[in-house]
Parts: structure tokens; C-alpha cells; sequence
């Protein structure tokens, strides 16, 4: 088996060790939607909650938005700043509505507080994680069913000596094919943090640096 076939155990399933140092900056969106390539490569194509992929939807991107972290209230402005957004799955955008999580994504990672296990179930390792599960009903039935599936599925493909594994493989845990190319893009009110253009997952496609697998 290749090397780069050994991603590890659960390691598609692993919250980020570090908090999202953010990249990007852009300023000045009146439709906070149009935020959204940026997020898409800020969070890596992957829901900020359960980390379900792009990859693995059949809308790809379609089924992931923008997702407001603090409640916005009726009546009031909403911030709709870049960085009080991420990205998230649709289920999870849905699922949480306007109730905060009972962390601070600005400054901390999931990692501490929730951790996925061989079987498709996440475990809570602190009490505001136990909150953010039930929150997104992370542990809902039918997604530690699928979260276990795809366990599943790619160490069966990691294992497997057919040639189409691989590239199931490159499909599943690769970048997706529509990397977002953010240098052309003009946020109204310009780019706060104009250098992370360059390490976004287009440019480093383009200079050979990007990873098969993620
Ligand atoms: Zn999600």
C-alpha cells in the first residue's frame, strides 16, 4: 500500500489541533452569502461542526452555507462580518438555529471539547461539547450510521489492492476539483488580510503544494 494511503485512524474524522487562524479578510459584503468561497477555503471545504466533506455530498458545496456563530437579533444590525461566520453543513446550520455555541470559536478549536470514535459516535469530552452535540444532534442515529460508513469505506479502500480505490480515495479525501480562486475576486470594501491569497488551496494547486489527501 502506498504510504500516502496511510491517513491514519479517524484522522478524516479529527477536529482541527489549532483554532482557525484566519487567512482571509474580505470586507464590505452587503449579502453576507457572498462570503462564502472565502469560508469554503477558511474551513477546508468541511462542515466547522461534524466535519462532514464536501466531497462526500452529492450537491457538494450546495449542501454547506454560511453560518451566522452568534444568535442575530431581529430588529437589531446584524454582524455579518467575516469573521463572525463559518462554514457549516446545512443540517448543522439548520439544526442549531439561532442558539449560540457554548464556545468561542474565535479563539478555540472543537478539538478539547469533541472527539469521534471508530463507531461513528462523537464523544463529548467536556460539558460545553456535550452542549454543541446536542445542539446539532451530532450523535443522531442515522449520522453516526453514516459517519461509520464512511469510516468504514475508506479503510476498506485504504486496504484494497484494485486500482479504482486509489482513485476513490483521491475522490473522497482530495480537494474538490472546484478549488475556489479567490484572487480574482473584489470584496467591496477590500481584503483585510491580503496575504492569505496566497495560501489559499488555489494558489498552492497552482505552485504544486497541495496535498492528495486531507
Ligand atoms: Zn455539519
Amino acid at each position: 500500500m502506498p504510504e500516502s494511503l496511510c491517513t491514519g485512524s479517524q484522522s478524516e474524522f479529527e477536529y482541527p489541533t489549532e483554532p482557525p487562524p484566519r487567512r482571509h479578510g474580505p470586507l464590505g459584503y452587503l449579502d453576507y452569502r457572498s462570503y462564502k468561497p472565502w469560508l469554503r477555503d477558511e474551513f477546508t471545504f468541511r462542515c466547522v461542526y461534524c466535519l462532514w466533506r464536501e466531497a462526500w455530498e452529492p450537491d457538494g458545496p450546495h449542501a454547506f452555507g454560511v453560518d451566522h456563530v452568534q444568535p442575530q437579533p431581529t430588529g437589531a444590525e446584524v454582524d455579518s462580518s467575516y469573521d463572525s461566520l463559518v462554514y457549516a453543513c446545512n443540517t448543522c446550520n439548520s439544526t442549531r438555529r439561532d442558539v449560540p455555541p457554548p464556545m468561542e470559536f474565535r479563539e478555540e478549536t472543537l478539538r478539547p471539547h469533541l472527539r469521534v470514535l471508530t463507531d461513528g459516535t462523537i464523544e463529548a469530552r467536556t460539558i460545553a461539547g456535550q452542549e454543541l452535540l446536542e445542539l446539532c444532534r451530532l450523535n443522531r442515529p442515522l449520522l453516526i450510521a453514516a459517519r461509520h460508513r464512511m469510516l468504514t469505506l475508506i479503510r476498506v479502500l485504504q486496504q484494497s489492492q484494485n486500482p479504482e480505490a486509489l482513485r476513490l480515495l483521491r475522490e473522497l479525501l482530495g480537494f474538490p476539483p472546484d478549488l475556489p480562486n479567490l484572487a480574482v475576486l473584489r470584496p467591496p470594501d477590500g481584503n483585510a488580510r491580503p496575504e492569505g491569497i496566497e495560501q489559499s488551496y488555489f494558489s498552492r494547486r497552482i505552485r504544486g503544494e497541495l496535498p492528495e489527501f486531507y
